[in-house]
């Protein structure tokens, strides 16, 4: 696995640090589970600039988050995609055991049967990002296709009372410029990671962990995936991942741009 573009820079704006967040990994590959062969397109679209809102209303050219700074505690954000599922509530579990928060980017059509879930997701205190209705690259869909997916599973997650989400994730990372408009009309943050911890592909709990800690800095935002198929790794690596950042002094928080 070669070494992917790992240009974390920070700049200065109206006072605050803001960290970029950017599109790939500080450990290689691409994300997410694979539907065929996409993730090397959805690495190269996903390399392609984007504009986000930001609080302060500052313009930038890729997926940004308005980071800590360096007066505040070191934070990690935590955050698991393609639920919910029935590891789910086990996640929740050793959230709460550790006191930390997360985001969870959801699937539209997987709240369906699984709505007390994410009723409960809200009432620990984690935040909720729309992670598409069912999954599909969304650079090969029309216009009117992306906004189906983001505005049905908004739907689904308002309709359990859960506030409007106020940011998504693309499957597999993967954006272009139409993507990347309709997330900005539908005011709404686009939200990638730094750490890809690929344990969709189950290499294992202590990979996982180690993918996770052995790159983690302040303000990093760990891809993890709750749903999708089988996750005891996933969830066995969270028990030690929130143990390993706990002893060393990490807030773990639910991203604020999803607040
Ligand atoms: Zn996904």
């Amino acid at each position: 696995m070669g070494v992917l573009p790992r240009t974390t820079a920070a700049i200065s704006a109206a006072g605050a640090l803001l960290l970029l967040a950017v599109v790939g990994s500080t450990v290689g590959g691409s994300s997410e589970p694979a539907l065929g062969a996409v993730t090397s397109s959805a690495n190269a679209v996903a390399a392609e600039p984007v504009q986000l809102r930001t609080s302060a209303a500052t313009t930038l050219t890729r997926p940004v988050f308005t980071g800590p700074t360096a007066s505040t505690s070191r934070v990690v954000y935590l955050t698991y995609d393609d639920g919910p599922s029935r590891y789910t509530p086990k996640i929740l579990d050793l959230l709460k055991a550790y006191r930390a928060n997360a985001t969870f980017f959801v699937v539209g059509s997987q709240v369906r049967t699984r709505e007390a879930t994410l009723r409960r997701i809200r009432n620990d205190g984690h935040l909720v990002g729309n992670h598409s209705w069912n999954h599909p690259l969304l650079t090969r869909l029309s216009p009117a296709q992306v906004r189906s997916q983001f505005r049905r599973t908004d739907a689904a997650i308002t309709a359990q009372g859960l506030p409007q989400p106020r940011c998504e994730r693309p499957p597999y990372g993967g954006f272009n410029t139409l993507v990347r408009r309709i997330s900005t009309q539908r005011r709404q943050s686009m939200i990638i990671w730094t750490i890809d911890t690929r344990d969709w592909a189950l290499p294992g709990a202590r990979v996982i962990v180690r993918r996770t800690l052995g790159n983690v800095r302040n303000g990093s935002i760990v891809l993890m995936h709750d749903g999708g198929g089988d996750r005891r790794q996933t969830v066995a690596a969270t028990r030690a991942i929130l143990r390993g950042l706990h002893d060393r002094g990490y807030t773990i928080a639910s991203l604020p741009m999803c607040r």
